[in-house]
């Protein structure tokens, strides 16, 4: 007889709104989407940022079965794809299902369920959790002396305080990676002066960022297979030059990459002497790859200034770098990441009988094709350690995983099992294979980034894209603990 199941979405963001609306169209409407914020979205809410976008085309960067005609750039802007995932959601009709302002703060499994308690003191006792709390959503901020001393205004890229007028401040940004890049391209034009603090170059890959007509629109909306057409192209073209290029750092495509990024470079830059400092002493996409149209031409303003002297100290006044120098400011942006090992945490998940997941990830996150845990049954993730995280359209590789999660699922609604979860041995021998292949990938070859986890091993998927679109098309059952009902 079928199981009549109960699942938890953790998290609305957009794998848990792709969640929401397989279930829904499922049939499986017994579910809540527990979402901490007011609103849907994930980092698309999070991340408002001026100059927050997406550098996968918008194309691909978008759910497979809801295409969008309107997107407006081959690389559109942040506030466009908050508003594509919130008409997806509406559209879909899941909005019902989402608890917004609930944050979940424990999942205990006992008695064959999951028991959640959210901040409100709201309780739910489920079958299934999904876990589609995102990877990148922990702000990071630098332990740097004096960051509390700073009388202007200081934020983390990730909390843009929009009360703060940028006309005409003089602003500093702390960090180099995309979300630096994007903010200063953004601004540079409006404000008196802009301070990069800059404590490693990055290899930036040219991209011009075209505008889709209404001509082009008006195409997408009367044939909608071109879109499918060309989400599939991209996907394709996105894996073959970029992927797994990545995963191979004698690859004929990850050298095209370095001298596209070379020559981007010394094209661009016209001071030599800035040229130099621009210039990373690692390999192009060691860190995760920067793509810009217009970052070189923007440094390059004269109310710009890269700082490469390390900073001392903060101070009342700015930031003071340790050749001596205040750098006076209003505004101070911390563009400096994010913690990326937290996943679901610091949501407190346990197993009765069993351990907690701070336990079990008390060296490092880790968990079978990224989806499960050994010794936590019924709990899968999206998204989670070790998946295509830096490589891939995280749309993409959430769908895949979603429908490999909805086959494990299937097991347990037709009574074929009770509760599954990753097998000890399957996960080791995936973490040893993911270890060795890492070695191969460019990530490996000499840079310091949030890929590499605490061994210096990147916790990113290292093989091609389609091994993962072959592990993903169907489990094999012998990696689990599949629990048999009593009979
Ligand atoms: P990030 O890539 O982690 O970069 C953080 C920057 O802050 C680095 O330049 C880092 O320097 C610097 N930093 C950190 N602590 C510092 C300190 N104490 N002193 C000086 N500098 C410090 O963060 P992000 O730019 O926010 O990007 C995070 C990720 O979000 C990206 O890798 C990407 O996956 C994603 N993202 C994507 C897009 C997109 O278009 N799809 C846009 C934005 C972000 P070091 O390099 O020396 O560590």
């Amino acid at each position: 007889m079928e199981r009549e199941l109960r699942f938890a979405i953790i998290g609305a963001g957009m794998a848990g709104i792709l969640s929401a609306i397989k279930l829904d169209e499922a049939g499986l409407t017994d579910f809540t989407v527990y979402e901490k914020a007011d609103r849907l979205g994930g980092t698309w809410r999070e991340n408002t940022y001026p100059g927050v976008a997406c550098d996968v085309p918008s194309h691909l960067y978008s759910y497979s079965f809801a295409l969008n005609p309107e997107w407006s750039h081959v690389f559109s802007p942040g506030p466009e794809i908050w508003n594509y995932f919130d008409r997806v959601a509406h559209e879909h009709g899941i909005e019902k299902y989402i608890r917004f302002g609930d944050e979940v703060l424990t999942c205990d499994y006992a008695d064959g369920k999951w028991h959640l308690e959210t901040a409100s003191g709201h309780r739910d006792e489920v079958d299934v959790v999904i876990a589609a709390t995102g990877v990148l959503h922990h702000p990071k901020y630098p332990d740097i002396d004096g960051l509390d001393s700073f009388q202007g205004h200081l934020f983390h890229s990730a909390r843009w305080d929009h009360d703060v007028p940028l006309d005409g401040a003089r602003i500093g940004i702390i960090g180099t990676g995309s979300t630096a890049v994007q903010i200063t391209s953004a601004i540079i034009d409006r404000v008196a002066s802009l301070a990069l603090f800059q404590r490693t170059p990055q290899w930036i890959l040219p991209q011009a960022n075209p505008p889709y007509s209404d001509h082009d629109k008006a195409a997408f909306r009367d044939d909608p297979t071109s879109m499918d057409q060309l989400h599939n192209n991209l996907s394709q073209l996105f894996a073959e030059g970029f992927a797994n290029a990545v995963v191979d750092a004698e690859s004929p495509q990850i050298k095209m990459i370095q001298e596209m990024c070379e020559n981007n470079l010394e094209t661009s830059v016209t001071d030599p002497e800035l040229r130099a400092r621009l210039r990373p002493d690692y390999r192009a996409a060691c860190k995760r790859l920067i793509v810009s149209e217009d970052f070189y031409q923007a440094i390059q303003k004269p109310n710009a200034t890269l700082v490469t002297e390390g900073i001392d100290r903060i101070e009342e006044a700015g930031v003071r770098t340790k050749d001596g120098v205040l750098h006076e400011l209003d505004i101070l942006v911390l563009a400096t990441g994010f913690k990326s090992d937290a996943f679901l945490r610091p949501i407190s998940v346990t197993v009765e009988g069993g351990e907690s997941l701070d336990e079990a990830w008390a060296k490092r996150p880790s968990a079978y094709l990224s989806i499960s845990i050994p010794g936590f049954p019924n709990l899968f993730m999206l998204n989670g350690p070790n998946g295509p995280v830096g490589n891939f359209s995280l749309i993409e590789v959430a769908e895949l995983q979603f429908g490999y999660i909805m086959q494990l699922v299937d097991r347990i609604r037709a009574g074929e099992a009770t509760e599954i979860s990753a097998t000890h041995d399957a996960t080791d021998a995936f973490d040893a294979a993911r270890v060795e292949a890492a070695k191969k990938t460019v990530w490996s070859t000499g840079c310091r980034s949030w890929y590499l986890d605490d061994r210096g091993v990147p916790a990113a998927w290292p093989w091609p894209f389609d091994r993962f679109r072959e592990e993903m098309a169907a489990p094999k059952f012998d990696a689990y603990d599949c629990r048999a009902p009593s009979r």
